[in-house]
C-alpha cells in the first residue's frame, strides 16, 4: 500500500512549488489507492510559527489536497528521534564526538584555503570517548561509509551516484540534545511507514545521506523521486515577480482550485498533448515516470488560458459557489457585496452564462458584474459617455415606449423590441445596441445586451434606461 507525505516547513506561506510537491504526492496517491500523510516540519523553533502552519493548512485545504490523518509535528517528536540516535551509538553506526567549536573551525579553515567544501575529518570516529575533554558536550554524528558510492535510486533522475569520500561523517544528533533535519526526516518517514518520497531535486544531495541513515538502521529505503524546480519563464529561479508567492495570492487573482491543480499538474508531468484535464482524469493518468526531468517554467498566461477553460466548463451554480467563496479575498469588488444575499446570488446566477464567456479569471469575472450592483443613476465610464453623447439619448428615448409596452420581459421579447425599431428607424442593430448597452451598465463592453436587460428585469432597465433618455 503506497504511502506519500507533504513535509513542508512552517516558516512562511504554502508557496507554489511547495503546492505542486503537494499535488504530486496527492495524486500518486490517489493513483495508487494509497494515502498522504502530512508532517509539519516545525524543529527549527525560531523559524516556524503556527501562524505559518495554519496558511499551509488552509492553502492545502483551499486547493483541494486534503490529507490523510492528523498532521504530524516533528518537534514533537523530538524523543524518538534521541531514541534511534542512541540506537545507532548502540550498535557501532554513530559515535559521539567531542570535536570543539574552535577544532570545528580549524576544519573549515582548511577546506576553505584548500577550496573544497568543508568536511568533518573522522577524529572521533575510531577515539574512545574515554579521552573526552571534560566540559564539551558532543553532538551525535553517523559513520558514514568511507569508500564506494551512495546510490540514490531516483524514480525521475535515474540512478544518481554520491562518491562516499564526498559525505562526511555528518551529526544526526547536535550537542544540544536536537535530531538534525537530516536525521529527523529518516525516522519520521520511516516511522509513518511512507514508501514513497516526492520532493523538490534541491533535496537529492539530502537523499544520498539519508540512504545512509536508513543503510544504518537496516531500514528500507523509500522509493525517491525528485522533481524539477519550477523557473520563471526566462529560466531564472522563480522570483515573486514570476509567481513564487503563496496559493492565497492565486485565489485572491481569481483562479479557481481546480484550475490551479490543471496547471499546477502540467508543471513538470505531462500526459500526451492533454492540457485542460479534470482532476479525475489527473488522477487516474499520474505515474511518477512522466515527471519531466528539466526544470518546469511558470506561464501566467497558460495560467489564465487553463482558468478560462474550467470556469467555462464549470457547472454555474458550482462556479458561483466559487465566486462567493472569493469574494472576501478579492482586492477590489467595487460594488459587489462581499457576502450577496439570496436575491442577490440569484442574480448572479442568472447572469453567470454572459459573465463566464469573457472571463478569464474570478476577478474578470467580479468587474464585468459590476453593472448587476451599481446604483442608480449610473455613473458612466469614458467610452460609455461618448456613446451617449449626442443623438444617442433619442435612440434610448425613443425605444422606452416599447419597452414599457412590453408584456413579458426577457432577453427574446427586449431583443424583438430592439430589431423592430432599428429596421423602422433605419439603423444597424449596433447602433441601437451600443447605446443600449452604455445606458444598462455604464460602459461599452458587457456581456450581450439583451441579457444584460433580462438579468436586470423590467423596472431597473427602465430605470437605468430613462435616466440616460435626456
Ligand atoms: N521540509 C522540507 C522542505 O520544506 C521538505 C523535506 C522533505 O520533503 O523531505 O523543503
Amino acid at each position: 500500500k503506497v504511502v506519500t507525505r507533504f513535509a513542508p516547513s512552517p516558516t512562511g506561506y504554502l508557496h507554489i512549488g511547495g503546492a505542486r510537491t503537494a499535488l504530486f504526492n496527492w495524486l500518486f496517491a490517489k493513483h495508487t489507492g494509497g494515502k498522504m500523510l502530512l508532517r509539519i516540519e516545525d524543529t527549527d523553533r525560531e523559524r516556524s510559527t503556527d501562524v505559518a502552519t495554519a496558511a499551509i493548512l488552509d492553502g492545502l485545504s483551499w486547493l483541494g489536497l486534503g490529507w490523510d490523518g492528523e498532521p504530524v509535528s516533528q518537534f514533537e517528536r523530538a524523543q524518538r528521534h534521541r531514541e534511534v540516535a542512541e540506537e545507532l551509538v548502540r550498535n557501532g553506526k554513530a559515535y559521539r564526538c567531542y570535536a570543539t567549536q574552535a577544532e570545528l573551525e580549524e576544519m573549515r579553515e582548511k577546506a576553505r584555503a584548500e577550496g573544497r567544501p568543508p568536511r568533518y575529518d573522522g577524529r572521533w570516529r575510531d577515539r574512545d570517548p574515554s579521552e573526552a575533554p571534560a566540559g564539551v558536550k558532543p553532538a551525535i554524528r553517523i559513520k558514514a561509509p568511507t569508500d564506494g558510492e551512495t546510490i540514490v535510486r531516483d524514480r525521475v533522475q535515474g540512478d544518481v551516484k554520491f562518491p562516499n569520500k564526498d559525505l562526511d561523517d555528518f551529526i544526526i544528533l547536535r550537542s544540544d540534545g536536537n535530531p538534525t533535519y537530516m536525521h529527523a526526516v529518516v525516522v519520521d518517514d520511516h516511522d509513518m511507514g511512507v514508501t514513497h518520497i516526492i520532493r523538490g531535486d534541491d533535496h537529492l544531495t539530502n537523499a544520498a545521506r539519508q540512504t545512509i541513515i536508513y543503510n544504518a538502521m537496516g531500514w528500507d529505503v523509500p522509493v525517491m523521486a525528485h522533481i524539477p524546480l519550477i523557473h520563471g519563464p526566462d529560466g531564472a529561479k522563480l522570483s515573486k515577480r514570476h509567481g513564487a508567492l503563496g496559493v492565497e495570492a492565486y485565489r485572491a487573482m481569481g483562479y479557481l482550485p481546480e484550475a490551479l491543480r490543471n496547471y499546477l499538474a502540467r508543471l513538470g508531468w505531462s500526459h500526451g498533448d492533454d492540457e485542460v484535464m479534470s482532476t479525475a482524469q489527473m488522477i487516474e493518468w499520474f505515474e511518477i515516470e512522466d515527471v519531466n526531468k528539466g526544470a518546469a517554467r511558470f506561464d501566467y498566461q497558460k495560467l489564465e488560458a487553463l482558468n478560462g477553460f474550467h470556469m467555462r466548463q464549470s457547472d454555474d451554480g458550482e462556479l458561483l459557489e466559487q465566486f462567493i467563496a472569493t469574494l472576501p479575498y478579492l482586492e477590489q469588488p467595487g460594488a459587489i457585496p462581499r457576502e450577496p444575499d439570496a436575491a442577490q446570488r440569484a442574480m448572479l446566477l442568472a447572469a453567470l452564462p454572459g459573465l463566464k464567456e469573457r472571463a478569464k479569471t474570478l476577478v474578470e469575472l467580479a468587474d464585468s458584474a459590476q453593472y448587476l450592483f451599481v446604483q442608480r443613476p449610473l455613473s458612466l465610464d469614458e467610452k460609455a459617455a461618448q456613446i451617449l453623447d449626442g443623438d444617442a439619448r433619442s435612440v434610448i428615448a425613443a425605444l422606452l415606449p416599447d419597452f414599457e409596452a412590453l408584456g413579458e420581459w426577457s432577453a427574446d421579447t427586449t431583443e424583438a423590441v430592439v430589431r423592430a425599431y432599428a429596421e423602422k428607424a433605419g439603423l444597424k442593430l449596433g447602433k441601437v445596441a451600443q447605446p443600449l448597452r452604455a445606458a444598462l451598465t455604464g460602459r461599452a463592453t458587457s456581456p450581450g445586451v439583451f441579457d444584460v436587460l433580462a438579468v436586470l428585469g423590467r423596472e431597473e432597465s427602465l430605470g437605468r434606461l430613462r435616466d440616460q433618455s435626456t
